[in-house]
C-alpha cells in the first residue's frame, strides 16, 4: 500500500431540507486501501458513498476524486470507478456471459467476460442465470461488474450483508485480492469483525459526523491504553471458528 491520497473529501454536507443527514466531514482515502465506513443505521454512510460515486448530489464542501473534481469531472469520475449494483437489478433470465456483456455495452467496453468471472471464481457458473445462483455467488458477480471498466477505486455498500460466514470469508478473500492489485476499495459494512479483518483504515460516523478515523488496530490499542477491559475471559475462538472448522471453507461452495 502506498500512502497517496486517492480521494479528498472536504467539508462536505449534505441537507435534505432542513435534516443535516452529513455535516460537515473531512477525510482523505489512500490509493491502495480498503477504507470502511461503519455507522449506526441513518448516520450518513449511504449519502457520502453517493455522493462519492456521483450519484447524489452535495450540498457544500469539495470532493476530490483521483485529480479529478466533483463537480468539474463528474463523467471523468465515472470512467475510473466501479459501483456495486444491487444483485436484484441482474436480469434473472441472462447468463452470467450475456449479463457481462449487456454491461460492456452499457459502459462501452470490452471487458472479456470469461477473464473477469475467474477474477470471482465463477468460471464454471458462466452459463448460469443470475437467478441459479447462491446469495454468496450474486455477490461475487455483482463484484465482477465493478471491474468491467478497469476502475482504480471500486465502492461496495454492504457486499456481505446475509451471506453465511464461508461465504463472507471467500469474499473478504476477493476484496483483498482486488486491493492487492492496486484498486482502491471504499466499503461500508454493519460487521465489525468483517471491519477489523479487511479494512486497512476505518472512518466510524454517528449523526452525519465522522466520530473517529484509524486503522482498527489503532483505535482497539486506543481503547486498551484507556484502561477499557473486557468484562471475562475472551476464549481463544468463537463460535463461527467452530462453524468454519466443522464445515470447511473450501468444502461447501457458496
Ligand atoms: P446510512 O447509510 O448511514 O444508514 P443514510 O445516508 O442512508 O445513512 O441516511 C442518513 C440520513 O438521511 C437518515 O436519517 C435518512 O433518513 C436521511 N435520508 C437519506 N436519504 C434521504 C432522502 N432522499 N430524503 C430525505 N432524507 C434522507
Amino acid at each position: 500500500m502506498n500512502n497517496s491520497t486517492i480521494i479528498s473529501v472536504q467539508n462536505l454536507v449534505k441537507n435534505y431540507g432542513n435534516f443535516e443527514a452529513v455535516r460537515c466531514i473531512s477525510f482523505d482515502v489512500r490509493e491502495g486501501e480498503i477504507f470502511g465506513l461503519l455507522g449506526p443505521n441513518g448516520a450518513g454512510k449511504s449519502t457520502t458513498l453517493e455522493i462519492m460515486e456521483t450519484l447524489r448530489k452535495k450540498t457544500s464542501g469539495k470532493v476530490t476524486i483521483a485529480g479529478l473534481d466533483l463537480d468539474e469531472q463528474p463523467n471523468e469520475i465515472k470512467k475510473i470507478i466501479g459501483v456495486q449494483l444491487q444483485t436484484s437489478g441482474f436480469y434473472p433470465g441472462l447468463n452470467l456471459l450475456e449479463l457481462i456483456n449487456l454491461f460492456n455495452g452499457l459502459y462501452n467496453k470490452n471487458a472479456d467476460p470469461m477473464e473477469l468471472l475467474k477474477k470471482v471464481n465463477l468460471e464454471d457458473k458462466a452459463r448460469n442465470k443470475s437467478k441459479e445462483l447462491s446469495g454468496g455467488q450474486k455477490q461475487r458477480f455483482s463484484i465482477a461488474t465493478t471491474l468491467i471498466n478497469n476502475p482504480k477505486i471500486i465502492f461496495l455498500d454492504e457486499p456481505t450483508t446475509g451471506l453465511d460466514p464461508q461465504a463472507r470469508r471467500n469474499l473478504w478473500d476477493l476484496i483483498k485480492g482486488i486491493r492487492d492489485n492496486g484498486t482502491t476499495v471504499i466499503i461500508t459494512t454493519h460487521y465489525m469483525d468483517e471491519a477489523e479483518q479487511l479494512c486497512d483504515r476505518i472512518a466510524i460516523m454517528d449523526e452525519g459526523k465522522i466520530i473517529k478515523l484509524a486503522s482498527p488496530d489503532a483505535m482497539i490499542d486506543e481503547l486498551v491504553a484507556n484502561g477499557f477491559e473486557r468484562p471475562k475471559q475472551v476464549k481463544a475462538a468463537n463460535l463461527e471458528d467452530v462453524f468454519i472448522h466443522l464445515t470447511g471453507k473450501e468444502m461447501r461452495p457458496d
